[in-house]
C-alpha cells in the first residue's frame, strides 16, 4: 500500500475523539478447574465510526473471544474497553445490558432464529427490546427480504435466514454492527450475498460494520483488516483499493 493512503487514512480516522471503540492492553484467560487458558494478551484495537472492518485469525485465535468483550457479552481478565469515552469495564451488569441492547448488533455463524417465529416476528422481537428501533419491515427490506416476511426459518434457505438474522441486528438501529463468521455456513455465492448486504449497509447507512473470520478473502472487501495469531494482533493493513462483494473469491 502507498504510504500516502495509509496517511491519508490515519489523518481522516485517527484523532482519539472520532474512535468509536477501543480497546487498551486488553487481555483474556479463562480459568476452568485448575487449567488456565490464555486467549488474548495485550491487545490494543481501535474502531473507527462508519468503517469496514475485518479481523482474520486462524481457527482458535482468539476471534470470538475478542468481539464477545467488544460486544458486552464477555469481559476482559484485565485491560479497558472504551465505547466513545466510556470505560465498559467499569459497567454494572445493568449498564452492560443495556450498551447491549441499544448500542450493539449481533450477526452469528448460525443465524440463531427463533424457529417458531416468522420472519417478521423474529425482527420485531428485537425491535421490541430496543429504545431506539426502525421498521421491522424496513430493516427486512435493508436485506431484500420484504417478500418473505411471513415464511418460518424453516422455510427459508440459509442466505435468507442470514439476511433475517442481519434485519434484526439492524432493527436497533445498533451503533456497530458484530459478525462472528457471517458466512461460515454458506456457499460461495450466497456467501457474497450476504456479504454485499453488509457493504451496502456500511456505505448507504454508514453503519459501522466489523467481521471477523478465519477466511482471508474477505479481507479483500474491508477498508482495514487486522490479522489476529495467538491472541494478539499480528498486523493491520490499510487496503486502498477494496474490491466489491461479488469479487471476493474463495
Ligand atoms: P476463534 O473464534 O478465533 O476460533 P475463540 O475466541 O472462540 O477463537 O477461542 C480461542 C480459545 O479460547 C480456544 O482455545 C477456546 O477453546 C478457548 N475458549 C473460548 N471460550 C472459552 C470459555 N468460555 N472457556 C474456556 N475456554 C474458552
Ligand atoms: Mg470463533
Amino acid at each position: 500500500m502507498p504510504a500516502s493512503d495509509a496517511e491519508a487514512f490515519n489523518s481522516d480516522r485517527t484523532s482519539e475523539n472520532r474512535l468509536l471503540l477501543s480497546l487498551k492492553s486488553v487481555s483474556k484467560t479463562y480459568i476452568t478447574g485448575d487449567v488456565s487458558v490464555p486467549v488474548l494478551r495485550d491487545v490494543d484495537l481501535e474502531i473507527y465510526p462508519g468503517e469496514f472492518l475485518v479481523i482474520v485469525g486462524p481457527s482458535g485465535s482468539g476471534k470470538s473471544t475478542l468481539l464477545n468483550i467488544v460486544g458486552g457479552i464477555d469481559v476482559p481478565s484485565s485491560g479497558d474497553v472504551y465505547f466513545y469515552s466510556q470505560n465498559l469495564s467499569q459497567f454494572t451488569e445493568m449498564e452492560l445490558t443495556r450498551y447491549r441492547r441499544k448500542h450493539i448488533g449481533f450477526v452469528f455463524q448460525f443465524y440463531n432464529l427463533v424457529p417458531t417465529l416468522t420472519a417478521r416476528e423474529n425482527v420485531i422481537v428485537s425491535a421490541d427490546i430496543s429504545e431506539s428501533p426502525m421498521s421491522p419491515d424496513k430493516a427486512l427490506e435493508l436485506v431484500g427480504l420484504e417478500h418473505r416476511t411471513d415464511h418460518f426459518p424453516s422455510q427459508l434457505s440459509g442466505g435468507e435466514q442470514q439476511r433475517v438474522a442481519i434485519a434484526r441486528a439492524l432493527v436497533k438501529n445498533p451503533e456497530l454492527l458484530l459478525c462472528d463468521e457471517p458466512t461460515g455456513a454458506l456457499d460461495l455465492n450466497t456467501g457474497r450475498m450476504i456479504l454485499e448486504v453488509l457493504g451496502n449497509l456500511n456505505r448507504e447507512l454508514g453503519m459501522t460494520v466489523v467481521i471477523i473470520t478465519h477466511n482471508s478473502a474477505i479481507g479483500e472487501m474491508a477498508e482495514r483488516i487486522i490479522r489476529i495469531g495467538s491472541g494478539t494482533i499480528a498486523e493491520t493493513k490499510v487496503n486502498s483499493h477494496p474490491v466489491a462483494a461479488n469479487q471476493v473469491t474463495w
